[in-house]
């Protein structure tokens, strides 16, 4: 019999959204009367915006003629979309992004975790806790860590987010190679300040690092002077690779569409010591593995990008953030410190016990559904993560329940 790639036996199996499915149907079946309302799900709940609807269906249709039927596009996406980021998405903050520097694909998850692949076996990499469990399991898979234990991965640098730190954590004083930040962020909410991206930008080009910016949650960004881009931080441009989707800015996450950032004027070494453009690598790399997004759902995302689409993406994001406003509210009220929810679709917030035991209490008591912090991560544990993604009525509903429930 063949062998497998043996790293995959290191992967923790990932119990935690079976565990929570798990818990959620044996109580549904033992209380058909009471209805579970679901604030854990990090899954946008509203329709597509009509800009989004109409650029599909005018697509489709141009589809069914032949002077107007489009085959293979370019893999690295077509000029009119590519040509709508780097103008409204980086050039408009004052950030030097040229089009040619921007992969469109079809999610940023497969972009964050594919990305690990153009790099060496022997890399050190800093990974923060709590986390997208993306960044980690991606690397265990190409074997650059040694087998799970307590739930940590040697060989990995964990950048831990607490009370302590706001959540944001500094760079380390150990040198790594490879940095994942991702900002808003998921779990937590959390967002990074000017000079908090400085200091990891100023880390990276002391250790010859390069970050790796997830900035899937930048549309929900509020507060003035909260950088919206990596590429806004002086210097960024030869040490970072920035990630961006449609999924949560436009409800994209069953269309799918994002895009990846590598300036070119970003470098790295080979095991000689010449310089390579991780630009070029990556462009061998997408253009032998990927075939381009389609034609249709490329001419939704950039319909995002006129000024309906800014007004109508702009509401849906107000939306959520209207409910994560009454989230952090009702919890603060209960008691608990919560940050997030104001730059972000999530609440994480202290609940001062076991998370699995937190989540149960509020399973019974008031049948609301959140994610246990633990699962993202041992920094998690003692925190629940409550997602803004749902409807206004479920939103008021479970809090109501909740009030009555923990008051
Ligand atoms: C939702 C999300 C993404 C976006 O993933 P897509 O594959 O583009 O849908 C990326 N990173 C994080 C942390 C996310 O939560």
């Amino acid at each position: 019999m063949i062998r497998i790639n043996d790293n995959y036996t290191k992967l923790k199996a990932s119990y935690l959204f079976a565990d929570i499915a798990r818990r959620v149907t044996a109580f549904v079946a033992e209380h058909p009367d009471k209805p579970v309302i679901r604030l854990g799900i990090g899954d946008v709940t509203e329709p597509l915006p009509p800009v989004c609807i109409a650029a599909l269906h005018a697509a489709t249709d141009e589809m069914a003629h032949r002077e107007t039927f489009r085959g293979y596009g370019p893999e690295q996406g077509y000029a009119f979309l590519r040509e709508a980021i780097a103008q409204h998405d980086f050039q408009a903050l004052g950030a030097p992004i040229e089009p040619e520097e921007v992969f469109v694909s079809d999610g940023s998850k497969c972009d964050v975790a594919n990305i690990q692949e153009l790099f060496a076996a022997d890399l050190r990499l800093a990974i923060p806790d709590p986390v997208y469990p993306v960044y980690v399991d991606t690397n265990v898979m190409a074997g650059r860590t040694g087998a799970n234990t307590d739930g940590r991965y040697p060989g990995l640098i964990y950048l831990d987010s607490t009370a302590a730190n706001g959540y944001v954590p500094a760079p380390p004083a150990e040198a790594a190679d490879l940095v994942y930040l991702c900002f808003p962020n998921n779990p937590t909410g959390a967002v990074a300040t000017r000079a908090q991206l400085a200091a990891w930008v100023a880390y990276a080009r002391q250790h010859g690092a390069i970050l790796l910016f997830d900035a899937a949650y930048e549309s929900f960004i509020r507060t003035p002077g909260i950088p919206r881009s990596i590429y806004e931080i002086e210097g960024a441009r030869e040490v970072a690779i920035e990630f961006r989707s449609y999924s949560k800015l436009a409800g994209f996450t069953g269309l799918r569409c994002a895009y990846t950032v590598i300036p070119k004027s970003l470098q790295a070494r080979d095991a000689a010591g010449n310089l390579h453009s991780v630009h070029a690598l990556w462009n061998r790399r997408h253009t032998t593995k990927f075939n381009g997004v389609s034609y249709p759902v490329q001419k939704a995302a950039a319909s995002v990008y006129t000024p309906e689409g800014r007004a109508q993406t702009r509401a849906l994001t107000d939306f959520y953030l209207g409910n994560a406003r009454l989230i952090r509210e009702a919890l603060a009220g209960l008691g608990f410190s919560c940050i997030g929810g104001d730059n972000a679709p999530y609440i994480w917030a202290d609940v001062r016990r076991d998370s699995w035991e937190f989540f149960d209490l509020l399973l019974q008591r008031a049948q609301v559904v959140c994610t246990p912090g633990a699962g993202f991560g041992r920094c998690g544990e003692g925190h629940i993560r409550i997602s803004a993604f749902n409807s206004r009525a479920n939103v008021e509903t479970a809090l109501a329940r909740l009030a009555a429930a923990l008051r």
